[in-house]
């Protein structure tokens, strides 16, 4: 069965191999409950990314998981249809995407967002297609309750971020968002629905989580909560070495649950004046200054900075949180007088990155292209990695955030399909390009030639690391990003989508006629 489903791996000529469906007819015989449209598919063509825009046949959008099944059975019948679930489209690389396939619009699905209490804890029951932003809404305002690993822009779906891993800053301590999910109903490949946990369809569950789409669409999912802050301090802690910045933040992901902060993330920014990628980036509130007489003459082309964050609550005495944050900054290296601070309500910091779209929309750089690029790497390489990528390649920055931070090995599940580096410390690297030039081919190009350059760089210096949010071309590229668990991710494909219906946009496996 491997063998056969590796044969049929296709990445170019895909389209040519394609017979020609009566897609009318067969919209028809679907009846589905919600509504089908075969003209005007524009959206669903297109992503955050970009970078691609490929045209499905229709849009779907479904009124509930039957809906789901009679689209999938319909492209089962068909002899090259396939299905793409499209979350809020926030892929860079066409993941969610359907070349003359059927993408299914899961926002449209009706929303539940619903808090139950099982067995002494609290959970949130929400369909696949739900904002993250509108889970913390309803959980931290009708209940007081919130999940406890978050993504640090909320505009994303359940289903796309629970497909991938969902991480930010809290994933040191409850692990990316896959760990904290107990329970998912899912229809997969071969039209079933079906509910599953560790101990019911165990097989499924596991394969979906992180599984890029491969195995089934996700329909609802059970998310763990625990109770709301109210309060945060929002903190930022400028170091001019690479070597002191991460031995703090390894020493915070580190610690046990009350003895660090609540949130903790780091990004790279270039040692200048520059508006973008430069000092101005660092303070919290317009009314701070960043003070670059304090940086030291020996520091590089690049400086570093830990974010933190600590949760409080509106009745905790504001002695009893500065000592607190006092207690552990005073454990950190970084350099005196290059700490920023500012204290926000829960949401508001939640919502943070809302506001940074709200600008991007408002000058026309949110809907730019965004060739990012995001890795994990082994802790053993990130000094190497440092030195040959932030400090060369992007000594001059990237029009936006470049993130660094690490995160824990043994807070991930072996069990799903994401696949991390070795070791127990690795870290999220996210080149977050937001630059309004990237409306020009030849810059978009040149970007996209750089992130490869950073991904050869990282294969021929040997470094162990894995791309985030994966995107090969190749066969060989997705057996390599798998390693020992290719065999394993082909498997479960082979079990639960043997015709190779669901996610084409991932371009891991193509259609077959037979399952
Ligand atoms: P889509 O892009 O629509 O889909 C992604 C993949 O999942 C596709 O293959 C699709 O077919 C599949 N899929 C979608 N819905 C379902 C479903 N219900 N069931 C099964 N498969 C499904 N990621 C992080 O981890 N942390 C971050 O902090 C973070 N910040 C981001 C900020 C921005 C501004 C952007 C654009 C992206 C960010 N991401 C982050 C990446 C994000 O997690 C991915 O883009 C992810 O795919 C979620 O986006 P989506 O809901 O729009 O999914």
């Amino acid at each position: 069965m491997i063998a056969c489903l590796e044969q049929r791996f296709l990445p170019d000529s895909e389209a040519e191999t394609r017979a020609d469906d009566d897609v009318s007819s067969l919209c028809k015989a679907l009846e589905l409950n919600g509504s089908i449209d075969c003209g005007s598919v524009g959206v669903a063509s297109k992503d955050f990314g970009g970078l691609y825009a490929v045209k499905p046949v229709a849009f779907i959008r479904p009124s509930g998981a039957d809906d789901l099944v009679r689209v999938v059975s319909a492209a089962a019948r068909s002899s090259n249809l396939t299905v793409a679930a499209r979350g809020n489209g926030h892929s860079i690389n066409g993941q969610a995407m359907a070349d003359r396939g059927l993408v299914i619009d899961m926002r449209t699905m009706e929303e539940r967002i619903e808090v139950v209490s099982c067995g002494g804890a609290d959970y949130v029951d929400v369909s696949g297609g739900a904002l993250w932003e509108d889970v913390l809404k309803r959980c931290v305002l009708g209940f007081g309750l919130a999940p406890r690993s978050w993504t640090d822009y909320l505009g994303l779906t359940v289903g796309g971020t629970l497909s991938n891993a969902g991480i930010s800053g809290q994933a040191f301590r409850y692990g990316p968002q896959t760990s904290n999910v107990t329970e998912m109903e899912v229809v997969t490949g071969k039209a079933e629905t079906l509910v599953c946990s560790e101990t019911q369809n165990p097989e499924i569950f596991f394969a979906i989580l992180g599984g890029l789409g491969q195995f089934g669409i996700i329909t609802r999912a059970r998310v763990l909560l625990q109770p709301a802050p109210d309060m945060v301090r929002w903190m930022r802690l400028v170091y001019a070495e690479f070597d002191a910045f991460s031995r703090d933040a390894e020493f915070l992901v580190t610690r046990p649950e009350g003895d660090s902060f609540d949130y903790v993330e780091g990004f790279v920014f270039v040692n200048s004046s520059d508006p973008v990628n430069g000092w101005p980036s660092v303070p919290l509130t317009p009314e701070q200054r960043f003070n670059s007489g304090r940086v030291p003459r020996t520091a590089g082309s690049v400086l570093y900075c830990i974010e933190v964050a600590l949760h409080y609550k509106s009745s905790d005495h504001a002695s009893t949180v500065d000592m607190a944050v006092s207690r552990m900054l005073g454990r950190l290296g970084f350099i005196e007088g290059l700490e920023f601070h500012v204290d926000v309500g829960y949401m508001e910091f939640l919502l943070r990155v809302k506001r940074v779209e709200e600008d991007a929309r408002a000058n026309g750089i949110w809907d730019a292209p965004h060739p990012w690029l995001n890795l994990l790497v082994s802790k053993r390489d990130i000094a190497d990695f440092d030195r040959t990528v932030f400090k060369k390649i992007l000594r001059d920055g990237v029009g936006g955030p470049m993130l660094v931070y690490p995160l824990l090995r043994s807070k991930w599940d072996d069990r799903t399909s994401v696949v991390i580096p070795e070791g127990e410390i690795f870290y999220l690297v996210a080149l977050l390009r937001f630059d309004p030039a990237y409306s020009k081919d030849s810059v978009v190009e040149k970007m996209v030639a750089q992130n490869q350059e950073i991904i050869q760089c990282c294969m021929k210096n040997g470094f162990d690391f894995k791309l985030y949010l994966p995107h090969y071309q190749s066969e060989e590229g997705w057996k390599r990003h798998f390693g020992n668990r290719w065999t394993r991710f082909v498997e479960r494909k082979a079990r639960f989508d043997p015709m190779a219906i669901l996610a084409p946009g991932q371009k891991i496996f193509s259609r077959s006629r037979q399952p």
